[in-house]
């Protein structure tokens, strides 16, 4: 169950990994907190400090499987204010058989609602809550998909500091910091951070969810700046963010074999993929990396059966 408070949030710990021959750092985001890990922690800290005693609800949405259910779930609970979270559907397996984020969300006392397209009048489910649900709902408050929203910086901003003191430890005059983006919101405030305090670290990023010109639109809207936009490494393929992919388990898979850590299997597989690529055309002496693995763990409790379910033979246990 949840811990008490005060939580600390901070200060996660740097490795050095070698991924196929390659050095990299690799910063420990997952192990923030057991509750409350990685991305979401990082982007939902402004609204885990916020008073929210006036607050009614919160009001969230994405998948049934999402990791900012389960860390939106754990912030309700935390905070003593129930969460409606919706969803398009509850895979019936899932209502079956809760794991991962769905079990924690309802563990945590959520609300997990089911509103399909037919029943929103094929409105876009952030406008339907928008129209149809918060003018009923006095005193909610609204979480945009992902925690996408500036808001989210205060956090993301902490673990740029956190990078930026471990670089001037290690007496790293440049870096580049890799993460894999969803929403692309943690990638941008942390190349806005690194750009703001005049530092030439760079973000690499790939985009998991939609496509790059996709990325492109989600840093606009938080950042008109170009400056503030990080690299968007290529991805040659395209994938359908949230399917079990053969290759993606292969990659998962190896880095398990070869630096004992876990990472998650959403976003973690194209993340190494891209970067792997991006470090074969490098010479020596190229600039350091530091990857961040941002959490998410939980949700490999229902991706690794998907995974067993479609491929029966591919070794998955
Ligand atoms: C949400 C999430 C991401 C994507 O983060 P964005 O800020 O939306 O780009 C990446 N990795 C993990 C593990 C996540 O939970």
């Amino acid at each position: 169950m949840v811990q008490p408070m005060p939580m600390k949030l901070a200060n996660t710990p740097v490795e050095q990994i070698t991924v196929n021959g390659h050095g990299f750092y690799l910063k420990r985001d997952d192990l923030l907190h057991r509750d409350f890990s990685g991305n979401k922690a990082r982007k939902f800290y402004a609204l885990l400090q916020r008073d929210l005693s006036a607050t009614s609800k919160l009001i969230g949405y994405g998948s049934a499987q999402a990791n900012s259910l389960h860390s939106l779930a754990v912030l309700a609970r935390l905070k003593s204010v129930p969460l409606d979270f919706y969803v398009d559907h509850i895979p019936s397996f899932l209502r079956q058989n809760p794991a991962g984020n769905y079990r924690s969300a309802l563990d945590n006392g959520t609300q997990v609602i089911a509103v399909d397209k037919a029943a929103r009048q094929q409105l876009p489910m952030a406008d339907y809550l928008r129209t149809r649900v918060l003018p009923d709902a006095p005193e909610a408050l609204f979480i945009p998909e992902g925690g996408s929203d500036q808001a989210a910086g205060t956090g993301i901003g902490l673990l740029a500091e956190e990078i930026i003191g471990w670089a001037g430890e290690l007496g790293l005059t440049d870096l580049k910091v890799a993460l894999p983006s969803g929403t692309g919101t943690t990638a941008l405030f942390l190349q806005k951070h690194f750009c703001q305090r005049a530092l030439p670290f760079e973000v690499l990023t790939c985009a998991c969810v939609g496509d790059e010109a996709y990325l492109r639109l989600q840093f606009t809207a938080l950042s008109a700046d170009q400056a503030f936009h990080p690299r968007i490494l290529p991805t040659h393929k395209k994938y359908h963010f949230g399917r079990p992919v053969r290759a993606f388990y292969h990659v998962w898979q190896q880095l398990q074999q070869q630096t004992g850590v876990t990472f998650e299997l959403l976003y973690d597989p194209l993340g190494w993929i891209t970067l792997l690529d991006y470090v074969q055309g490098l010479g020596a002496g190229a600039v350091p990396i530091l990857y961040i693995h941002q959490g998410g763990l939980l949700g490999n409790e229902t991706m690794l059966p998907r995974y067993r379910r479609k491929w029966p033979d591919c070794g998955i246990n």
